[in-house]
C-alpha cells in the first residue's frame, strides 16, 4: 500500500477522512476515558484476497478502526483489549458518511488514499525498502500491506476472537503515515495490525513500536 493523495470520503481503502458506516451507527467512545475516539482507517476486505500475497485470508465488507487520541499514551490505545481502540466489521453496503461528534479528537488531520504495488520480496520490510529505493522516495510513502504474515516490531501478538476464541485472520499492517498530518499515532515509527474473524463478524486492532 502506497500513498495516493488525500481521500476524505471515498468508499475506498484509506486512512483518515470520515468513515462510511451503516444505519444506526454510533461513533465509538473510548473504554478508558469515555471520550469519542479518532477514526483512523477503513479497509475494504474484498481487496485482501486480490491484493495480499497467496494465503491471505478472504473477507468482505469493511474493517473500520478507531483509536483514542484524546490524551495519547494514557488509554492503552495500543492494546486490542483495553477499550482504547476498537475495530468493527461493516457490510459492503455501509455508505453513510458518519456525523462527527462535537467533542474529542475524532479525525486525523489529513487523509491518505491507497495505491497498490506488487513487489517481489521475501517479506514486507524488504518489499517496503526496495520499492522506495527503486522509486527514489522515502519509505514513508509506503503505508502498509495487506494480508500474508504480519511483520511484528515486537513479539507475535495475534488476538483471539472474543466470540469463538480462535486466532483471528490477519487483514493488514498500517504504517504511521507519509507525513506529520497523516500520522495515525503509533508511538512514532510504530505499526498497526488489523485482524478479523469472518464467521463471527468480529475485528481487532493493536499496534507496536
Ligand atoms: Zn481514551
Ligand atoms: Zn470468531
Amino acid at each position: 500500500m502506497t500513498y495516493a493523495g488525500p481521500e476524505d470520503t471515498a468508499r475506498a481503502t484509506r486512512t483518515g477522512g470520515v468513515p462510511l458506516v451503516p444505519p444506526g451507527f454510533e461513533w465509538p467512545a473510548c473504554g478508558e476515558c469515555g471520550l469519542p475516539m479518532r477514526f483512523i482507517a477503513q479497509l475494504r476486505l474484498d481487496e485482501l484476497a486480490e491484493q495480499g500475497p497467496k494465503g491471505s485470508a478472504e473477507g468482505s465488507g469493511t474493517l473500520a478502526v478507531w483509536m483514542c487520541q484524546n490524551d495519547p499514551g494514557m488509554c492503552d490505545e495500543w492494546d486490542p483489549d483495553s477499550g482504547g481502540n476498537t475495530a468493527r466489521l461493516f457490510p459492503a453496503e455501509a455508505a453513510l458518511t458518519a456525523a462527527e461528534p462535537p467533542q474529542g479528537e475524532t479525525l486525523v488531520a489529513a487523509s491518505s488514499g491507497i495505491a497498490y504495488q506488487q513487489v517481489e520480496a521475501d517479506n514486507y520490510d524488504e518489499a517496503r525498502g526496495s520499492w522506495a529505493e527503486s522509486r527514489g522516495v522515502s519509505p514513508r510513502q509506503v503505508l502498509g500491506a495487506w494480508g500474508g504474515e504480519p511483520s511484528w516490531l515486537q513479539g507475535e501478538e495475534v488476538p483471539e476472537c472474543p466470540a469463538c476464541d480462535r486466532r483471528m485472520s490477519f487483514a493488514a499492517q498500517l504504517e504511521e503515515g507519509h507525513d506529520h498530518e497523516a500520522e495515525l499515532g503509533f508511538g512514532g515509527g510504530g505499526c498497526g495490525y488489523a485482524f478479523f474473524c469472518a464467521p463471527c463478524g468480529e475485528a481487532a486492532f493493536l499496534w507496536q513500536c
